[in-house]
């Protein structure tokens, strides 16, 4: 399936996904669900043991964050902001103690997909049964693109694992909120538009800087794109190729760019001081 015949669906965007998965199988149909649902309890789990947690990373660098966030007053009069901000944050601060979290599509961009869609559903007061057929629209997104390009920052630089992690983020709310299948894959395109050139360079190697605080700011740009998709407000490029945009970008990018931590903020005097650290030198 592509982003163009997913934006067609005559129904939610998430039905289209489900039925492209399992069909008329209503076994097959029911054990997804359970799975997705699951995959939110488990999300659940990491918001909660990262927002209580401030113990330090291996390295050093992350850890503390999130509980931090979440402990300060809300000096913006902006309580959805920060609550996106506090759940991807803890997301990956797990992910760098080494904690249990769900790959959304991946580990470093773990904590967009759960910010985004349990920030929202929690700022709104909506149950967690709600939040499974936007989640399996996400799988889908991130699907497509995967099946066309690639979602890793090895291969295409950050753009292709958070620009994913926020186009799966964007669809999700916007079905959340009650948008049509159409404003949902455009939700997920200006999502990922709007990430291209982002590069991979995470201080020594590790999945922590700037990766942390990269999925609190991208599960708020995933929210911004449903609030413009939500208010028809379409991509102005095709959401298929903003796809190959991404990808070609990515084919584009040295491979210093590419999560060697050689180039950006890795290869800042700081950045090759944590490296030369880790590797006890
Ligand atoms: S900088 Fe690299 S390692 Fe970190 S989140 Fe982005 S793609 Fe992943």
């Amino acid at each position: 399936m592509t982003l163009d015949e997913l934006s067609r669906s005559p129904g939610r965007a998430s039905e289209a996904v489900l039925y492209d998965e399992v069909g008329d199988d209503p076994e097959a149909r029911a054990s997804l669900l359970e799975t997705m649902r699951s995959r939110i309890d488990e999300m659940r789990d990491s918001i909660r043991r990262g927002l209580a947690s401030s113990e330090p990373s291996r390295t050093g660098m992350v850890g503390w964050n999130a509980k931090q966030l979440h402990e300060a007053p809300d000096p913006l009069g902006a309580p959805l902001l920060k609550r996106v901000q506090e759940y991807a944050m803890a997301v990956n601060e797990e992910n760098a103690r080494m904690g249990r979290i769900v790959a959304a599509p991946t580990a470093g961009s773990a904590g967009t997909v759960p910010g985004a869609l349990l920030g929202v559903a929690d700022h709104l007061g909506i149950p967690d049964d709600e939040l499974v057929m936007p989640l399996v629209l996400a799988a889908g997104v991130a699907q497509v693109i995967s099946k066309s390009m690639f979602i890793a920052g090895a291969t295409g630089g950050c753009q292709a694992e958070i620009g994913s992690s926020a186009a799966m983020a964007a669809a999700a709310v916007t079905e959340l909120l009650g948008g049509s299948a159409r404003a949902s894959v455009h939700a997920a395109a200006q999502a990922l538009m709007n990430t291209i050139g982002l590069v991979c360079d995470p201080v020594g190697g590790y999945v922590e800087v700037p990766c942390v605080s990269r999925n609190a700011f991208y599960a708020v740009h995933a929210v911004s794109a449903a609030q413009l998709a939500l208010a028809g407000v379409e991509s102005f490029i095709p959401p298929d190729e903003v796809i190959y945009a991404m990808a070609s970008v990515g084919r584009m990018l040295p491979p210093e760019l590419r999560e060697t931590g050689e180039g950006g903020v890795a290869d800042t005097p700081t950045g090759r001081r944590v490296a030369l650290k880790m590797a006890g030198k």
